[in-house]
């Protein structure tokens, strides 16, 4: 089968030769391996930070391996009690299109129930994405009903999450988004009571008069997704005793400098803000999921995905990914 590898690390923007797509032969399985089938790969930004050889809260990720990424398939062949070929599952496969899993250790390959919720939407909404919103959005921002909540790369993933989950809390939901299409999108499809074009309102001043009409009692609370000049902004907008979640700062990725001009504010307006990991909170995960794949099943919480098809354009869908191209939650579709 084919897969992806890291062929070399990038040195600022992300490029198609730092990765390489070559055929490996599926190994006999061991007792308590299945082989998996993928149907989607999920495209992160946290991959970017993986690339990189530097310290971070994530291991760096190998050269010449698989990439490693979220999957969702199927299982094809099992040497494992716990599972059956047909058995639809969510794990991290990595870029490929099959792969040997030892589903012995525990956590490692979650089995799906594709009745009410799509396979793919595990890799979004009821996936890390959704979990990611909720639990920056009800842990650490901690919204009263009335309060009202930002958040940045609002159309994506985990923004258009934490607007739905704040305004199901009865807040007010402002997003902050790149291009007409979006914003229209976070509010008409979404419900978000409003939405700022960050590429039209391109300075602070600009994005801060939208702010101040978009939020007229202030903020309470921010999810943070982007970084830069955005937050800087919002932060001259908070209330007293406002909650910062420090989830992503994406437009710092390719290591471009993510200066502050108002740090003092964190101390005038006697702000929290901190920033969290999802993975490391694997005991809040069964809550989350059960409130998003319940509001997904009735059709309440809404997602949007944007599909490319098969193994080979997963680098290009990345790149797009770091640079906004994508809408929504970004997949590869391989069958
Ligand atoms: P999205 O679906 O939101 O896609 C990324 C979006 O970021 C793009 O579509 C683009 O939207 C926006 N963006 C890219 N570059 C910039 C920039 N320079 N300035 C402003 N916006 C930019 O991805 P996810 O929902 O998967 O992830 C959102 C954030 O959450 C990321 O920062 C990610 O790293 C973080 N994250 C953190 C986790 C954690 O545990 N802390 C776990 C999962 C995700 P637009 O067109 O609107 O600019």
């Amino acid at each position: 089968f084919n897969r992806i590898v890291l062929a070399s690390r990038p040195t600022g923007p992300v490029t198609p030769d730092n990765f390489r797509l070559e055929s490996v032969t599926a190994p006999d399985l061991a007792d308590g391996q299945v082989l998996v089938r993928h149907h989607y790969l999920s495209l992160d930004p946290y991959m970017r930070g993986r690339m990189n050889d530097s310290r971070s809260y994530a291991q760096p990720q190998p050269l010449d391996e698989t990439m490693i990424g979220g999957t969702v398939g199927e299982v094809v062949e099992s040497r494992n009690s716990h599972f059956k070929a047909g058995d639809k599952v969510v794990g991290m496969g990595g870029w490929a299109e099959y792969a040997v899993v030892d589903a012995s250790q525990r956590g490692v390959l979650q089995k799906v129930d594709t009745t009410h919720i799509p396979l793919s939407a595990y890799l979004g909404a009821v996936g890390m994405p959704g979990v990611t919103g909720w639990y920056g959005l009800t842990q650490i921002c901690e919204p009263k009903a009335g309060e009202t909540v930002v958040v940045s790369a609002a159309s994506g993933a985990v923004g258009g999450a934490v607007g739905q989950l704040a305004k199901a809390r009865g807040c007010r939901a402002v997003g902050i988004a790149g291009g007409p299409d979006k914003c229209r999108y976070v509010v008409e499809e979404l419900g978000f009571d409003a939405c700022i074009d960050y590429k039209t309102h391109s300075d602070g001043k600009a994005l801060n008069k939208a702010l101040k009409e978009a939020a007229p009692n202030g903020i309470d609370c921010y999810f943070e997704n982007v970084g830069g000049w955005i937050m800087d902004t919002v932060l001259l907008r908070m209330n007293a005793f406002g909650r910062i979640a420090v989830c992503g700062m994406i437009a710092g990725y390719n290591g471009e400098p993510l200066p502050m001009a108002n740090p003092a504010l964190i101390l005038v307006s006697r702000l929290k803000m901190q920033g969290f990991i999802v993975s490391e909170h694997m005991e809040k995960w069964p809550e989350a999921l059960k409130e998003l794949g319940t509001l997904v099943a009735t059709g309440k919480l809404k997602y949007r995905e944007t599909v490319s098809q098969g193994l080979a354009s997963a680098p290009e869908a990345f790149m797009g990914l770091l640079k906004g191209a994508n809408f929504g939650k970004q997949l590869v579709k391989l069958i």
